[in-house]
């Protein structure tokens, strides 16, 4: 493989946008318009923990930025500049690279942000891909973790589990459900949201360490308690049909993670704005509790009684 400058100007040279310089000088240089907050968040993912070996690199390309939009989406920032840190064992060779810029280049494309500048380093270890992302706000408007009040309505984006129930079906040879698959290998953060999502909403999230874990992110942020109706967490129709068969795998729905979803609160008054812009963006929303004072997150079942939620599912008190 040829050197590391050769390997920066083939394959992430023409992915730089202005601030990056043609990634030919020793840092970006970043113009943020007067009026602008920039919101920045830093992804890692490894090979082995968050994609497997032998997934194809233009999908590690992609979820190596998709799982930062996501955190950006959830803040409401357009995603504009980003870093790369790439940690590269001797086994990679240009193929990968090719693949992997490729895979990067769509996905800057469709969140419409640039390469800014990074670093590119040998590891004897995995691959390893630790992204930064800045994105802008208007001043003030990032949306917070910390924003809950009693009464808001709860809701997700998206529907639950299909990244861990697709890793599931990888690692256990189930074919028959590409759809599961796909959203573990190339996740898709409802990037549509941002912009007019501010407005509405009180506090939000990304769902990335499952949705429970996140809700209660928001719940101690905020110093409240968020009640969610399991029945009302939204499921995939493949999610559906392998938990028909798989029903073990349930926990996986609320805690599986790598969802890259938004988890998120507002007001009842902005019931007919939020579904107004479901409608607008095609991004399935779905109301699934409510806030309330007190702390954590609390689940009801279908009867509406409480439950406990474990790892391998849920107990009643
Ligand atoms: P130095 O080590 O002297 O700081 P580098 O060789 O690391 O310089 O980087 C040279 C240029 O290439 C810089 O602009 C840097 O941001 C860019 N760069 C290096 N690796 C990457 C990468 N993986 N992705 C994007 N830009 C990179
Ligand atoms: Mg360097």
């Amino acid at each position: 493989m040829k050197g590391e400058f050769d390997l920066i100007e083939r394959y992430f040279a023409p992915l730089a946008g202005p601030a990056g310089l043609g990634l030919r000088d020793d840092a970006a240089c970043v113009s943020v318009p007067p009026g602008t907050d920039l919101v920045v968040t830093k992804d890692v993912i490894v090979e082995g923990v968050h994609f497997r070996q032998q997934d194809p690199a233009n999908l590690v390309g992609h979820k190596a930025l998709a799982v930062n939009v996501s955190d950006c989406a959830a803040k409401g920032a357009f995603p504009k500049h980003y870093w790369l840190g790439l940690c590269i064992p001797d086994r990679i060779d240009e193929g990968w690279l090719s693949s992997f810029s490729k895979g990067l280049h769509a996905a800057q494309t469709e969140y419409g942000c640039f390469l800014a500048g990074g670093d590119t380093t040998r590891i004897d270890g995995p691959v390893v891909a630790s992204l930064t992302l800045a994105g802008s706000v208007p001043p003030g408007a990032m949306i917070r973790r910390s924003g809950a009040v009693v009464g808001d309505d709860i809701y997700v984006t998206g529907t639950m589990g299909n990244g861990s129930l697709g890793l599931w079906c990888l690692d256990n040879g189930r074919q028959e459900h590409p759809a599961l698959v796909s959203a573990y290998q190339k996740p898709e953060p409802p990037f549509g949201l941002i912009g007019g999502f501010s407005d509405l909403a009180n506090c939000a999230a990304d769902v990335s360490d499952g949705l429970i874990a996140d809700a209660r992110h928001l719940a101690e942020a905020s110093g409240v308690c968020m009640r969610i109706s399991l029945q009302d967490i939204p499921l995939s129709l493949a999610g559906k049909a392998l938990l028909a068969d798989e029903p073990s795998l349930w926990s996986k729905v609320w805690s599986g993670g790598d969802d890259y979803q938004i988890v998120f609160t507002a007001a009842r008054a902005n019931r007919p704005a939020i579904a107004a812009m479901a409608d607008k963006t095609g991004i399935q929303i779905t109301r699934i509790g409510g806030v309330l004072e007190g702390s954590g997150v609390q689940l009801l079942d279908k009867r509406g009684e409480v439950v406990q939620v474990t790892s391998g599912g849920y107990q009643h008190f």
